[in-house]
């Protein structure tokens, strides 16, 4: 605000920055600073609804005129003192001004081939070969069998990668079909490659391997997911691959078998470079185990991944649930921010191939096709067009449809689907 209360007469330039992300839904407004991750929000207050709508008529690019009379208005005024506070927005005596500030505004760039695709009457043509620069992350369960009986089995690769045994614990994947599949994906964007089972040591075909996933037309990086149990004895078959051509990720569950833990964990194969542990964390006394190996072992390269089961809802609210303060802290750009309207970052590009061959976007959705019956070109077609899990956005859900947090929430992840509502979080129960 000037030092001086401003006259009736006088007129101002407020300028709202294109850094700032609003949100209006009902009578409730947010404002995010997306450079200091500051969050204000303002609930039944007509006055900034009103302006807001102001500032964002395409015609005004952000930017309104205001007059002293408007300002003196206390919710107006209370308002652009706080945008000047927080570094949002600035107040500018028009008289110094020649004619109206410009101020770029950003908009969401809205998937423009989503939009050729869903325009067109020539299906994947309108779109060419661009289609396949969006395969980006492709997962194969080669097969299903394994020797274990772990408790998660049938819900853990629901929340995040992880091995299965699936319905059918014979299925298992022809050699022919993943290098048929891979063939498809030279020249593509494909930048993450993943291997799991079952257990994949258990792959008849395994001694061919090597060469089918090593095709020099295919430099995506590789990942062979494996229960820590399964390793034990499995130094052969993890040398036939050349050194440093596959990371492996290790899905270590918990109570962990300290005798079966500790061969494993000296094995030379475990100690190859990239090498990373996934500990699975059901509840505070898995966090403490893991972080206990961790420290003990001095393991660089881990993760840990919460796990529902059905029991532990309550570690969930603790862990998992975002609040305001982890998402002023999260800080996401405005880049992100405008992907998140479009598209889901999280599963935008993927693809996962069961060992019945039935393709899907992620697990949770329904089937898009086979691998004996379709190619991955009209998969991600497929997908592109029907959209159920690559745009999948809170924007779409309910009840974040109704929240103005939902461009700063991170994605909707697979969580949601095992936990059974999409605002996991503290935010909305507390705005009822
Ligand atoms: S190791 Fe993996 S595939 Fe085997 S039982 Fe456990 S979770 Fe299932
Ligand atoms: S309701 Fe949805 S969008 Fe709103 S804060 Fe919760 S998770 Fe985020």
């Amino acid at each position: 605000m000037p030092k001086q209360s401003p006259k009736k007469s006088q007129s101002f330039w407020f300028i709202l920055d294109n850094y700032v992300h609003v949100s209006v839904r009902g009578k409730s407004a947010l404002f995010y600073n997306s450079l200091t991750g500051k969050i204000l929000e303002y609930r039944d207050c007509e006055t900034v609804i009103r302006l807001v709508k102001r500032l964002r008529s395409p015609g005004n690019l952000q930017v309104v005129g205001l007059t002293g009379k408007e300002l003196a208005n206390p919710g107006v005024s209370r308002f652009v003192k706080d945008m000047r506070t927080f570094f949002m927005g600035d107040l500018i005596d028009a008289a110094l001004t020649r004619g109206k500030p410009m101020q770029m505004a950003p908009y969401p760039n809205i998937q423009q081939d989503v939009e050729v695709i869903k325009k067109s009457t020539r299906g994947s043509a309108a779109v060419g070969d661009r289609m396949m620069k969006y395969a980006a992350e492709v997962s194969i369960y080669i097969n299903s069998a394994c020797g274990l009986d772990c408790g998660l089995c049938g819900s853990a690769h629901r929340q995040f990668l992880c091995c299965t045994r699936g319905r059918n614990t014979r299925a298992e994947l022809e050699p022919r079909s993943v290098k048929n599949l891979l063939q498809q994906l030279q020249g593509s964007s494909l930048a993450r490659l993943n291997i799991l089972g079952g257990d994949i040591f258990k792959f008849s075909q395994w001694e061919q391997l090597p060469e089918i996933l090593n095709a020099p037309a295919l430099p995506a990086e590789k990942f062979f997911y494996t229960h820590y149990l399964n390793l034990a004895g499995q130094e052969k078959k993890i040398a036939q691959f050349p050194a440093g051509s596959f990371s492996l990720k290790i899905v270590v569950p918990f109570p962990v078998k300290t005798r079966q833990w500790e061969e494993i964990i000296g094995a030379p194969a475990v100690n190859r470079p990239g090498t990373h542990f996934l500990f699975i964390i059901a509840g505070e006394a898995d966090s403490d185990a893991a972080e206990e190996l961790i420290a003990r072992h001095r393991l660089e390269n881990h993760s840990f991944y919460p796990f529902f089961n059905g029991r532990n809802r309550e570690f969930f609210r603790q862990a998992v649930f975002v609040d305001k303060q982890d998402l002023e802290e999260a800080r996401p750009t405005m880049t992100e921010i405008l992907a998140r309207q479009c598209i889901n970052p999280l599963h935008f590009g993927t693809l996962t191939i069961l060992s019945n061959g039935h393709i899907h976007a992620d697990v949770n959705a329904p089937r898009l096709g086979t691998l004996a019956g379709d190619s991955i070109y009209d998969m991600v077609y497929k997908e592109m067009y029907r959209g159920s899990s690559w745009r999948r956005t809170r924007k779409k859900a309910t009840p974040c449809r109704r929240c103005t947090f939902n461009a700063l929430c991170p994605p909707l992840s697979n969580y949601e689907y095992a936990l059974g509502q999409n605002n996991l979080c503290h935010i909305w129960e507390n705005s009822l």
